[in-house]
């Protein structure tokens, strides 16, 4: 066999000669596996297709027996060919026959071939099929030999687009086109239900173009390629926006290396110049770089694969023209975007009248982009285990934001009950709405406060809606969040006022800009952090920059004029920060008085409470504060050292057991004794259990996304605090940290509706 490296362009032309031409897919096919057993001095080229999703057909071949074709079937994982398909990688075999995964069919009369080489034929990077040459004697192929086949395999991809060649025989054999249902399992982020279509974020391209005899110009396409990919590389470390597309710097400095590499770009230069358009030539590239690093046995290279693979994925939706996210592009009506991570940012920047969900591989439930999800009532699933970005655009979804069930072009059986689901689910929200106006009570008397966070103008419409007595976050970062620029003071102002004003009188917190950590705006530059979480963020930033700080707090003076304004700092970590902050704000009073502009009636002024070093100066800093907010999703983020925004930890330690309880009761038993306001405003207290041990352990405001407001009401309407009390403070005793189980049987004894 010869390689085919000595004539390259001759057989791409032949190749391209019959891709191109008006031959039925078939009779192509049978003129590719001739074209390569002759080109390739083999005595057998096959090729065998997948059908039904997990059976390999032979589809065509040269050498074998005519009428093996259709004939002979394996299934993925049967057989040498079957392994090609499982695994995505090739096999070079000098003899097939010594193989222990070889079986023999006897119907195409392949016992006289010893040595194999058989490469899978990708459709973005799935397999659809395997291409195999087979010779008599017993011999190795060599490394060009194998790139030549991947080449030809790649190409042959294109009839497996077009539909021509398995779509036409299923058609044929009266084979029906229903598609396998695949079942995913996530972590709910935010609550929901949504039916729609699936919408990659960053979506894989299909290449439909494979052949060029212009090499010039492809060469071209590729240096402008290469030059928007370092562009966009470069300006993705120098926004600090690495964060919000879930990668570390680390991997984006492998990234770079990778882009820059000589030998990588002189390869895909060279598979031009065999006959390749740029795209095809990325891909050949990667498939060969995959198919080499999946035999290595070195875990670090084979950990690089997957960023290798993403960046030559990026290669060509650059090469294609198509860079950006799916938020660039017209979404259908009813879009469930899939992503690896998303930054709240990007969040925004969707459609929301037609984006329906979203899925994440990644992410963490107490991440910002979860918190812009459910402040938007968008269902969020994270942390799916399996690999859904190979998920192709337009296939039918069904997310089940309860149970955490995503399906895939569910069958109607499953269709039907998700749909009844989501009709109890109505009548469930009809019961919420229904206790609108009833007061938040426990069975035994006591009134709890039950108030929104909220960041954007729609989660007032929330607070409405569900019969909150106010909102008790308000997340001012969302407004700069969404911004290309710094908002200055008058639409700040604008917006604030709108906000009060929405709320017809109930009380609004606002908490100064808290950015930093995930939460990245882009008008401000920051360092590279190892530990962003811990880093220059919130407070920090604002007493570094108080120009910042004293505009916003300008902007809520402003706005405020004549009514009782709320505010508060996120992030104080000490004492002297607070009062720093404090006098900021009056200086900003007085100089309103001093000009004589209006100015609030009133003037709470707090703090979160959100870094454990806080929970040991409250002696000091009750006096000063006019109440306190407890941020828990940073607070037990600290508590228990657990970055909240790693899929890794975010089980691992539980909020709800003694050592986070206690803290919060010292915090409470603090608070009360110097008769101060308490609210506690993270994600926790949204869940109806741990809203029952929160209100056990003394909480009596709680600040709550929309959606929780009505689970949490009834399970306080349904309450007996002071069992639930004696309860609690035994569970506290105890040495052993979970007592999620005994708080559930409790409610389930005591009739709790959780
Ligand atoms: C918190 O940390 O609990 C909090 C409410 O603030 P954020 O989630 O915005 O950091
Ligand atoms: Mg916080």
């Amino acid at each position: 066999m010869t390689p085919i490296k000595n004539a390259p362009r001759q057989m791409m032309r032949q190749l391209h000669e019959i891709m191109a031409s008006a031959d039925e897919a078939e009779i192509r096919l049978n003129k590719v596996v001739h074209l390569v057993a002759t080109n390739m001095v083999a005595e057998v080229c096959s090729a065998y297709f997948i059908r039904g999703g997990d059976t390999l057909e032979l589809f065509a071949t040269e050498g074998l027996k005519a009428e093996a074709v259709h004939q002979t079937r394996l299934r993925v994982g049967e057989g040498l060919v079957g392994l090609v398909a499982a695994t995505g990688s090739s096999l070079n075999l000098s003899n097939a026959q010594d193989h222990p995964k070889f079986v023999y069919r006897p119907e195409t009369g392949e016992e006289i071939y010893k040595s194999m080489l058989a490469v899978p034929i990708l459709r973005i990077g799935k397999v659809v099929g395997v291409l195999v040459v087979q010779n008599q004697v017993s011999r190795h192929y060599s490394e060009e030999e194998e790139e030549a086949l991947q080449t030809i395999a790649m190409v042959l991809a294109e009839l497996v687009v077009s539909g021509d060649l398995v779509k036409a025989q299923d058609k044929k054999d009266g084979v029906e086109d229903r598609a396998t249902v695949t079942r995913y399992q996530g972590t709910v982020f935010a609550e929901g239900f949504a039916e729609g279509v699936v919408v990659m974020h960053e979506p894989k391209l299909e290449i439909t173009q494979h052949l060029s005899e212009d090499y010039d110009l492809q060469l071209k396409k590729l240096e402008e390629g290469f030059n928007s990919l370092l562009e966009q590389l470069d300006e993705i470390m120098s926004a600090e926006d690495i964060l919000h597309h879930g990668e570390h710097r680390e991997i984006l400095d492998v990234y770079k290396l990778f882009a820059m590499d000589k030998g990588w770009r002189r390869k895909i230069e060279d598979a031009i110049e065999s006959g390749l358009t740029a795209e095809a030539a990325v891909e050949k590239i990667q498939v060969e770089n995959r198919s080499k690093m999946m035999k290595t046995e070195d875990p670090y290279l084979r950990d690089r694969l997957s960023d290798l693979d993403d960046l030559a994925n990026r290669l060509i939706r650059h090469l294609m023209g198509k860079a950006g996210t799916a938020a660039d592009k017209a979404l259908p009506k009813n879009a469930v975007v899939i992503a690896n991570n998303m930054g709240p940012a990007e969040l925004l920047d969707y459609d929301r009248d037609r984006l329906k969900a979203v899925i994440l591989k990644e992410g963490a439930q107490t991440s910002h982009v979860a918190i812009v999800a459910r402040a938007l009532g968008i269902p969020m699933i994270g942390q799916i285990n399996e690999n859904i970005l190979d998920l192709e655009d337009g296939a039918q979804i069904i997310v089940h934001g309860l149970d955490g069930e995503i399906y895939i072009d569910p069958p109607p059986e499953i269709l039907e009950s998700y749909r009844g689901t989501i009709a109890a689910r109505a009548k469930l929200l009809a019961r919420y709405d229904g206790m609108r106006e009833k007061p938040v009570v426990t069975k035994d008397g006591v009134d709890i406060e039950l108030v929104v966070n909220g960041g954007l103008s729609m989660d007032i419409d929330g607070m409405h809606r569900t019969g909150a007595a106010g909102v008790g976050l308000f997340r001012t970062e969302f407004q700069f969040m969404i911004s290309k620029t710094l908002p200055r003071i008058r639409p700040q102002a604008e917006f604030y006022k709108s906000i009060i004003d929405a709320a017809e009188g109930k009380p609004v917190t606002f908490r100064t800009l808290d950015i930093g950590g995930d939460k990245e705006v882009s008008f401000l530059k920051r360092d590279n952090e190892e530990n962003p979480a811990l880093g220059w963020r919130a407070i920090r930033i604002a007493l570094d920059r108080p120009a910042l700080l004293r505009y916003q707090l300008r902007a809520l003076i402003t706005a405020a004029a004549g009514t009782t304004l709320r505010v508060m700092f996120p992030m104080i970590t000490t004492v002297a920060e607070f009062k720093l902050a404090k006098s900021i704000l009056e200086k900003e009073l007085s100089r309103h008085r001093k000009n004589n502009r209006p100015i609030p009636e009133d003037v709470k002024v707090g703090t979160m409470l959100e870094v454990p070093s806080l929970v040991w100066q409250l002696d000091d800093l009750l006096p000063l504060v006019d109440f306190i907010s407890i941020g828990s999703n940073d607070l037990m983020q600290f508590f228990y050292a657990s970055d909240r925004e790693n899929p890794k930890l975010s089980n691992r330690y539980d909020p709800l057991s003694p050592p986070s309880l206690k803290m919060l009761k010292h915090i409470i038993d603090k608070c009360n004794a110097f008769n101060k306001p308490l609210t506690l405003c993270g994600e926790i207290g949204g869940k109806t259990v741990s809203a029952l041990a929160l209100i056990a352990i003394g909480f009596r405001r709680l600040s709550l996304a929309p959606a929780a407001i009505g689970p949490v009401k009834m399970m306080i309407r349904s309450l007996n605090l002071s069992q639930a009390e004696e309860f609690i403070e035994e569970l506290l005793s105890r040495s052993d940290p979970n007592i999620r189980a005994e708080l559930r049987a409790f409610a389930k004894d005591q009739k709790v509706k959780i």
